[in-house]
């Protein structure tokens, strides 16, 4: 299996080397050359099995060579270990014909530790056997940090750098970023908004020479290990709803399109999935995409559900690629204009290719805590506000097809915000009770490309 660019200029990769460089050098991101199909025969095979071994045959075939079958194996079972319930992703009812799939059993209780725990295992392996060390620089709107500080924590090969918007993540996900006290661990606060973070990541990777001297490697959710790790639990929602017999339909609380873009992967495998519903915040540059056709950029508006604050959603570029027939060329110019003029338009034949999959909704900040206090008072369940974002775009879809909505997060990751809808403050599990007692560790860093490249290579061991 080779991985090639979606702006067409980069050399085409294996599975080991798309994991480890992350962004492509052309600016692009990496996505398989050929989509691996699964049989109706092969996606039935997976009904009842445990959660470890859905997630070996469905990711398998997109690897190639880089594990064996065992280590694979092995890298799998390591990475879901520490998750705190037995079926990883369980289905829990809300409704008639509506599901909520739980993705926030993991470490940091967020549906990150997904992607990030299998990376973790995934850089160990590859990094071991080669005797290399990497650095990783990650940007965050909250719960990516975390769960890649979790995941890659006290590893031998590795150094983890997190930039985080100063004053927009919540205190729950600051402390699971300047909590921990390995050496290897670095929590920096930027003076900017996610989509700064984010631009500076980028540019770190556009700079070859600190790309080269660091061994720069990424995790955001542009790297397509990640992407691919939460492919699996759309394959264990639908077949325990009924498919491949039976079709379903997904809502996904959208940010930066990673999460509802592995669904789309897992609807081009052959799993039967209706419609994939995006379900934005305020920041609803992807609810206006699919309107309009015109993909511009606003100003990121904070929110309650702060880890979908995002103006530029990365990985919308791996769809766009796919609805322009693998067109890379025409992709590169549609990211120029983004870069350049804020916005391009979809062209007529994309956008219908776009629109017969994703369906998509926006919910105003008064929606998102009603839902919430509905929802508990209805059934008992207590969502966070991203994950309330989709129950309520996902309300407005209901039929016939079975809905899954997808719990992004614990209600206990955004107490205030769920204090304020219910009147109860979520209780953390115990096993991270103590959270608010340890001690934090974090520096404040400008906004800036030489500041932020000189304070990395000055904390580098030597
Ligand atoms: C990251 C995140 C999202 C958005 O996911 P994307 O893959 O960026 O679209 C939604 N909810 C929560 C809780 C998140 O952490």
């Amino acid at each position: 299996m080779r991985y090639v660019s979606t702006r067409g200029a980069a050399p085409t990769l294996s599975f080991e080397e798309a994991m480890l460089t992350g962004l492509a050098r052309d600016g692009g991101l990496y996505v398989p050359e050929t989509i691996p199909q699964m049989s109706h025969a092969d996606i039935t095979a997976l009904a009842g099995l445990p959660y470890e071994d859905v997630a070996f045959r469905v990711m398998r075939p997109f690897i190639g060579d880089a594990f064996t079958d065992d280590e694979f194996r092995g890298i799998i079972a390591r990475a879901y270990a520490g998750f705190g319930h037995a079926a990883r992703a369980p289905l829990v009812q809300l409704g008639p014909n509506h599901f909520l799939l739980e993705l926030f059993h993991g470490p940091t209780l967020a549906f990150k530790d997904f992607a990030m725990q299998l990376i973790g295992q995934l850089f160990e392996a590859a990094l071991t056997r080669s005797g290399s060390r990497v650095t990783i620089v990650g940007a965050t709107s909250g719960d990516t940090g975390s769960a890649a500080i979790e995941a890659f924590r006290g590893l031998e090969a590795v150094d983890v750098f997190i930039l985080f918007p100063h004053g927009r993540v919540s205190e729950v996900q600051r402390r699971q970023m300047t909590t921990p006290t390995e050496s290897n661990v670095h929590a920096l606060a930027v003076e900017g908004d996610f989509d700064d973070c984010q631009a500076a990541l980028k540019d770190m990777f556009n700079d070859f020479a600190f790309r080269d001297e660091v061994r720069l490697a990424g995790v955001n959710s542009i790297n397509w290990a990640r992407v691919l790790a939460q492919v699996v639990y759309y394959f264990t929602a639908a077949v325990a709803l009924g498919a491949p017999g039976r079709e379903v339909n997904f809502t996904v609380p959208t940010g930066n399109f990673g999460d509802v873009f592995a669904g789309y992967i897992a609807r081009r495998m052959g799993l039967p999935i209706g419609k994939l519903v995006i379900a934005t915040n305020q920041n609803d540059i992807l609810h206006r995409t699919l309107a309009t056709g015109m993909h511009r950029k606003e100003g990121v508006t904070p929110s309650i559900s702060p880890s979908m604050d995002i103006q530029v959603s990365s990985n919308f570029e791996r769809a766009l690629f796919d609805v322009y027939d693998r067109d890379g060329r025409a992709v590169a110019q549609q990211m120029d204009a983004l870069k350049r003029d804020g916005g391009f338009t979809v062209s007529q034949g994309a956008l219908e290719r776009l629109r017969e999959v994703f369906a998509s909704g926006r919910v105003s900040e008064d929606e998102t805590s009603a839902t919430i206090r509905e929802t508990f008072a209805a059934t008992g369940e207590t969502l966070c506000p991203h994950s309330a974002v989709g129950v309520k775009v996902a309300a407005d879809h209901l039929g016939p097809t079975p809905m899954v909505t997808l719990a992004t997060a614990h209600p206990a990751k955004f107490p205030d915000a769920v204090e304020a809808a219910t009147g109860t403050r979520p209780p953390l599990p115990n096993r991270m009770a103590d959270l608010y007692e340890r001690p934090e560790r974090v520096t404040a860093v400008a906004n800036d490309h030489g500041a932020l490249t000189s304070l990395i290579k000055e904390r580098l061991p030597r």
